[in-house]
């Protein structure tokens, strides 16, 4: 009973550990301009493959002009040349 109950324990801590390393990498990702929720899931279950892209990934921004993601450094909008704030 102690037993299982002690291993019940350490299965719920790896399981707020996995999360909250999952965050992190959503974190990361939304910084750089992804999607937190797409890339929190990505994270929980293919947590090296989504370290491996977040890391990888360039930063983009939401054109406001038309609303596609561009290089954060963009100056002009690539897609409908819009100045870049
Ligand atoms: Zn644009």
């Amino acid at each position: 009973m102690f037993l299982a109950e002690t291993s019940s324990g350490v299965v719920l801590i790896a399981l707020l550990f996995g999360i909250g390393l999952a965050a992190l990498v959503a974190l990361k990702a939304r910084e750089k301009g992804r999607s937190f929720g797409i890339w929190f899931a990505f994270a929980l279950f293919l947590f090296l493959p989504a370290l491996i892209a977040v890391a990888i990934i360039k930063p983009t921004k939401t054109c406001p002009s038309c609303a596609k993601a561009i290089p954060k450094a963009a100056n002009i909008c690539p897609y409908c040349g819009a100045a870049q704030a």
